[in-house]
Parts: structure tokens; C-alpha cells; sequence
């Protein structure tokens, strides 16, 4: 409980959903324990690699035992604040967006885009996967400082201004599929997913580096 969450390594935190999607699918098969190199194979991370963010959790494998599962997956709940809903709102419910919203993250994770954003007209009003979508003039009024992450899916072109709306409107973490480079101040944390850019890459070391 005194655990402080700041000392765990970025790259660390980056893997905690995907081990804790696989304990999750563990747990639910009935199983108690895990060794590392069974997670190895399942997350397709060396064992080493294992090894060290577990122990950056305070879990210590027992050699022929393995990590307890049900410490693992509590461990993870705390850390990744699974007791609590996130709100994520969507802005740009073009073909990524429309996707998703139709798969929303309530699965996997506690997280939940409750509302989207566009200026379509033929858009504002509908719902897609039970999700309303507003106009963005509206972005506003609708926003309070309880939505924590918004998705950006919109054109390129106008993706600057709408994060300019987003950071104004106090949010402080943007999921950003579009091409442009933001500029945000320095509280806002971007993740920029660029899936040509991704694609172009995984290409490129297709040719370059062969396994
Ligand atoms: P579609 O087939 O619906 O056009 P797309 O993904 O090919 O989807 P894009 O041109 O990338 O279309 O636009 C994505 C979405 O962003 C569209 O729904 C569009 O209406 C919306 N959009 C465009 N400009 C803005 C804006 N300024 N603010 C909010 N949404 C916008």
C-alpha cells in the first residue's frame, strides 16, 4: 500500500495492461499461478524484461512456483485504478472514430468513451454504440474536468485548433491518431498514434531487419 507508483519505469507502466489482460484470462481459467516464462510466451516479452517490472511490484517469483496470480491482478487493479471508470470522449466520428466507438474499452479496461464530437450535421444527434454525439461548438458545455482523456480522430488539418479546445477545457491526456504534431502545454501528456507512420516502420524493419 505504501507503494509508489512514480518509481515504476515508463516502459514498465506501458506493459501493466497487457499483463493484466493475460492474468485476467488466467484467473478466469482457474488458474493460481504463473511463471515467467508463460507470460513470456503469452505477452511476447523476454522473461528478463518480466522479471524486473514484476519486481518493480513488489513480486517476487518463487522459483518452481511462479507469481501468485490473484497478488499479480490486485496489485495491477490499484495500479491501474480499475476500480474507477475513466471518461474518454471522442472527437471525429469518421471511419476510425465510428470504430471506436462501436468497440469502446469496457472489455478489457474501466474505461468508457461516454460522449463524441464532430460538426457533421448528418452526425450531431445520432449514437453510435450507445454513445451520443454532440456538436463541437457544444464541446464546452458538455466537457467537465471528470473526462480525463480524449481521442482525436479528426482531419489533420484541424486537429491543432480542436486540441487547443481540448487543453482550454482542462483535459489533460490526448490520444492523438491524426498525422499533426500538437503543441500543448506542459501538463498535457499527447500519445501520438500515426498508424501509416506504424505501418511504414513495421515495413521497414520487415526489410532491413529480418528475424
Ligand atoms: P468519413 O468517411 O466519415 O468522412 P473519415 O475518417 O474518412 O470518415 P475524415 O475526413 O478523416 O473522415 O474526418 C473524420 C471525422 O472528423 C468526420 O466525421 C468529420 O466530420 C469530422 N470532422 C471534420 N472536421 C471536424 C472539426 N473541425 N471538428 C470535429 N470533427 C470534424
Amino acid at each position: 500500500d505504501n507503494f509508489d507508483q512514480t518509481k515504476i519505469p515508463q516502459a514498465t507502466a506501458k506493459r501493466l495492461p497487457l499483463y493484466y489482460r493475460f492474468l485476467e484470462s488466467l484467473q478466469a481459467s482457474g488458474k493460481h499461478r504463473v511463471s515467467s516464462s508463460e507470460l513470456s510466451e503469452a505477452v511476447k516479452v523476454d522473461s528478463a524484461t518480466i522479471r524486473r517490472d514484476f519486481s518493480y511490484f513488489g513480486a517476487l517469483g518463487k522459483k518452481g512456483y511462479g507469481y501468485n496470480v490473484h497478488y499479480l491482478l490486485s496489485f495491477f487493479r490499484k495500479t491501474l485504478d480499475q476500480d474507477e471508470v475513466t471518461r474518454v470522449t471522442l472527437i471525429g466520428v469518421g471511419n476510425l472514430g465510428t470504430a471506436f466507438l462501436n468497440y469502446n474499452f469496457t472489455k478489457s479496461n474501466n474505461t468508457l468513451i461516454d460522449m463524441a464530437f464532430d460538426v457533421d450535421e448528418d452526425k450531431v444527434g445520432q449514437k453510435i454504440g450507445d454513445v451520443p454525439i454532440y456538436h463541437l461548438n457544444d464541446f464546452k458545455e458538455k466537457i467537465d474536468s471528470s473526462v480525463e482523456v480524449a481521442i482525436l480522430t479528426v482531419p489533420s488539418h484541424v486537429a491543432q485548433g480542436i486540441a487547443d479546445d481540448i487543453v482550454d477545457a482542462g483535459i489533460k491526456g490526448i490520444l492523438n491518431f491524426t498525422p499533426a504534431r500538437l503543441s500543448v502545454p506542459e501538463d498535457v501528456r499527447v500519445h501520438h498514434i500515426d498508424l501509416s507512420v506504424e505501418l511504414q516502420s513495421l515495413i521497414y524493419f520487415l526489410k532491413h531487419y529480418p528475424m
